[in-house]
């Protein structure tokens, strides 16, 4: 059933300062709400809880990307299109660039956030194995002050976090540490545009001396959070590739994800394509470490 505009509030206080103030005067009681992609669904479907919106639109301390020497800050409210568009995100963060092409149509790309994305917490989310990969830090800011947390301890498991619910997510943090990987991603869907992934993949490479000095290798809709493959990781580094590696590290990933079927696909299929997908970068790595 739709929802009754006359049921909510929205409210719009235009700093930073001013919403954090806001979340910490009634903990729980405001939702913000940034894009919208998400939330909209849930208002439309006639789902969702919260009745107090406070908005996160456009905040300027939220919506810049500064570049310093040794890292980037992406702040949350950052749109697709802003990450597609930025030169250094393009040039030294390209999982992250071609996530933020691939994630539903240009209309959402112009409204849906990185940080929408992460709090949202779908397993299916496009831009969290590239986050997973880099190594992202996040920056939490509430009336307490800031705190940061790596990525990667951020979803707790299927739809839950280590937000308070007096935060927000103020930047995302990547080091500029990765000239000279090879990088690979894919997002396996119904189509090409606006479609949730079935599987997605980001990984990075490098080869040194003939053998993979470094690998990092993350997916979504494989396992009730976006994961990094530590174990087929750990398989391949420090060896030469070769087909049987490569059949090695095909093993591994299917045996670390816990896939599921749902309305968008099977644990077999997904099984099988994540294989293919760590098989086929693999073997562009290789290609790559040979042509050096
Ligand atoms: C047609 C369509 C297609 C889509 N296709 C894709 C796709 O291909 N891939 C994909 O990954 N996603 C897709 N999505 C989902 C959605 O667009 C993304 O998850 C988007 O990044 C959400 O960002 P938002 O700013 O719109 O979030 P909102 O809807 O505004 O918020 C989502 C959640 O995040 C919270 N939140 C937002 N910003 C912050 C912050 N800074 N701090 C704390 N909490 C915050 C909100 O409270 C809410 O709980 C699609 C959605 C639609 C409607």
């Amino acid at each position: 059933m739709r929802s009754d505009p006359a049921d909510y509030e929205l409210v719009a206080p235009g700093s930073l300062t001013a919403v954090v103030s806001l979340l910490a005067d009634r903990p729980g009681e405001w939702l913000p709400i940034a894009g919208g992609t998400d939330v909209m669904v849930r208002y439309a479907a006639g789902t969702l809880p919260a009745r107090k919106l406070v908005s996160l639109w456009n905040l300027p301390e939220l919506r810049r990307i500064d570049v310093l020497d040794d890292a980037i800050s992406i702040g949350a409210g950052c749109t697709y299109s802003d990450l597609r568009e930025h030169e250094i995100v393009a040039r030294e963060f390209p999982l992250l660039a071609s996530a933020a092409r691939w994630t539903g149509g240009i209309a959402n790309q112009n409204r849906g956030t990185l940080g929408g994305n992460i709090v949202n917490a779908s397993p299916a989310a496009d831009s969290l194995p590239a986050l997973l990969v880099y190594e992202a830090e996040l920056i939490l800011v509430s009336t307490r002050g800031e705190r940061r947390l790596q990525y990667v301890e951020f979803h707790t498991g299927y739809k839950t976090t280590l937000l308070a619910a007096d935060e927000l997510i103020r930047s995302i943090c990547l080091a500029r540490r990765f000239a000279g990987y090879s990088s690979y991603s894919r997002k396996v869907g119904a189509r090409n545009a606006q479609a949730i992934s079935k599987v997605c993949i980001a990984a990075l490479g490098r080869i040194a001396g003939g053998v993979v000095e470094d690998l990092r290798i993350a997916a979504g809709s494989v396992a009730p959070v976006p994961m990094r493959l530590g174990e087929t990781e750990s398989v391949v580094k420090g060896n030469a590739i070769d087909a049987a590696l490569v059949s090695r590290a095909r093993r591994a990933a299917v045996g670390e994800i816990r896939p599921i079927d749902d309305i968008r696909s099977t644990a077999a299929y997904r099984s099988a394509v994540l294989g293919n997908l760590v098989a086929e970068f693999l073997l562009g790595l290789g290609a790559d470490g040979h042509s050096e």
